[in-house]
């Protein structure tokens, strides 16, 4: 990144930090999605609404845009050095799943675990995730794709900050765009509020249907939330029962 964008970056982290988060989308066009496969009416309506768009899509990298893979966009984010969390991190963990995934799910960020093997919730809330997946949806982990707001792992596993979510959010916006989902499923008030661009408590928006560019998104707890609280554990089963129910699986019953 040169000192210009780098400087840009800045600035824009300030207005992010500021609460000045988003601008028209018609500002500047965003590329054309890559040809994929059909999606019911609903959703194509949905994806052709005007949206908005964060500020830092103003300044994404063209070869970001560009990528129409995700193998394509691994390679644009390289040994990453876009932000400062690349000093402390282990292993850059940039996803895993099915790039034709018709269910995405988005965490905050990398934690120990993660960091260590470079992929992401394989650590204690990981394996909790991947129940609800597997005994909960009927799914294999290997059906749907899991990623982060940051693909480095915050020191102490703090919350990211604006300027490293400026610097990496572009990558999660492209991963959505080229995976095309039919629900995104975001784990946690972190992932909720960077990806719905809000303040709005996690208990306010878990359980009801919301938008990103016209991918239907459905917040729910962040499952190290669940290992410390069982009794939320029954709305999240509540919450992934939509999210079944919009994809079309069958809803088992629980005992
Ligand atoms: S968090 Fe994202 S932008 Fe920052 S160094 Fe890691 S990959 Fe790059």
């Amino acid at each position: 990144m040169d000192e210009a964008t780098r400087l840009a970056h800045a600035y824009l982290a300030r207005e992010v930090a500021l609460g000045l988060e988003f601008v028209p989308r018609s500002v500047r066009p965003p590329p054309a999605p890559p040809a994929r496969k059909e999606r019911p009416a609903a959703v194509r309506q949905a994806t052709d609404r005007p949206a908005v768009q964060a500020l830092s899509d103003l300044l994404i990298e063209p070869e970001i845009g560009a990528a129409s893979s995700l193998t394509e966009l691994r390679g644009v984010l390289g040994d990453c050095s876009r932000c400062k969390l690349h000093g402390g991190r282990t292993n850059i963990v940039f996803g895993v799943g099915d790039e034709n995934a018709e269910l995405m799910f988005v965490g905050e960020g990398p934690g120990e675990d993660e960091d260590r093997q470079g992929e992401p919730f394989v650590g204690r809330a990981g394996r909790l995730l991947t129940d609800i997946i597997t005994k909960g949806m009927g799914l294999d982990r290997a059906d749907v794709y899991i990623a982060n707001v940051v693909k480095c792992r915050p020191p102490g596993n703090r919350n990211p900050e604006p300027d490293e979510i400026v610097a990496c959010e572009p990558f999660l916006a492209r991963q959505i765009a080229i995976i095309r989902p039919k629900v995104l499923v975001t784990l946690g008030t972190f992932a909720t509020q960077a990806l719905l661009r809000n303040r709005v408590p996690i208990s306010r928006q878990r359980g009801n249907w919301h938008d990103y560019n016209g991918v239907p998104v459905m917040p729910t707890f962040h499952p190290a939330y669940l290992l410390r609280n069982a009794s939320g554990k029954r709305l999240v089963w509540e919450d992934i029962q939509q999210v079944m129910e919009r994809l079309g699986l069958p809803v088992a019953k629980k005992g």
